[in-house]
């Protein structure tokens, strides 16, 4: 088990599990379509999969109330988000380029975000309009039980930078250069938006060299991202959900993609190695 507890930092979160979710504690949002306004970044999900796990586990819901304090749940993520801080602000600041931490909201169901409803179905994202990361720590259940994930706490820290990879994307200025181009709307294993994903994987690849250097890491633990970093790969979730695996609808880039891009960061613990 990794040693977060040697973590320091402690991350800007916002707990909104207990202040009465838009929907969830039993209210079903199977059918429900919310669209997300705005573009936004999530780790990639098929909301059938969501669905079916919503369906098997809502009598196991927590209710309104539950998280009223800090829960080891929550100090977790705010370990693992402070050092992503830390990790970004020196890095950054190498490059001349100033950070400012982002926000992450922990949530259930659904929640108001400034590019719309972040929802369950839409899976763990980052909304650039409020530099905001929006999770509902559910959607581990979802790699578990659906995509037969090892889960696992570095696994769900994974998620995490890599959600704030796609934050430093906005901070420096990748995010702009590349939702300007005319390109940006195409799929596609050489698209544009499969090179932003796999260099978040990347960024999240050099937290984790950064994090390992300071012992947080005991065998097996890196093996729990890496994993993720598959199991979350466009050709894999195709297979998975019965569906024909075709590269030109990839937005996310394949599982060796994604496991590459992670380890390229991890291995060389290197900004420039993660160029888009
Ligand atoms: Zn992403």
């Amino acid at each position: 088990m990794a040693r977060w507890d040697k973590l320091g930092g402690i991350g800007n979160i916002e707990d909104r599990r207990g202040a009465g979710a838009v929907l969830g504690g039993g209210v079903t949002v199977v059918g429900v379509i919310i669209a997300l306004a705005l573009n936004y970044f999530g780790i990639n999900v098929d909301p059938a999969l969501v669905d079916r796990v919503i369906n098997t586990t809502q009598s196991n819901q927590q209710e309104s109330g539950e998280f009223a304090g800090e829960d080891p749940y929550e100090q977790f993520v705010s370990r693992v988000l402070g050092s992503t801080d830390e990790y970004w602000q020196q890095e950054l600041q190498s490059q001349g380029v100033s950070y400012p931490k982002p926000r992450l909201v922990l949530f259930r169901g659904a929640t108001q975000s400034q590019c719309g409803m972040a929802t369950l179905q839409v899976g763990p994202h980052y909304c650039p309009p409020d530099q905001t990361i929006y999770l509902d720590e559910r959607f581990f259940d979802v790699l578990i039980s659906e995509l037969d994930a090892q889960g696992g706490e570095t696994a769900q820290a994974y998620v995490i930078a890599h959600e704030v990879g796609h934050h430093v994307q906005q901070v420096n200025g990748t995010m702009a250069r590349v939702m300007n181009d005319p390109g940006y709307r195409q799929t596609g294993e050489n698209s544009l938006s499969v090179r932003l994903e796999l260099q978040a994987d990347c960024y999240a690849g050099l937290w984790a060299y950064a994090v390992n250097e300071q012992g947080i890491f005991e065998p097996g633990d890196i093996d729990q991202a890496i994993d993720a970093a598959e199991k979350v790969g466009d050709d894999y979730i195709q297979s998975q959900t019965g569906q024909s695996v075709n590269p030109e609808t990839w937005t996310h880039g394949s599982s060796a993609e994604r496991k590459a891009a992670f380890q390229k960061g991890f291995s060389s613990g290197s900004y420039e190695q993660c160029r888009l």
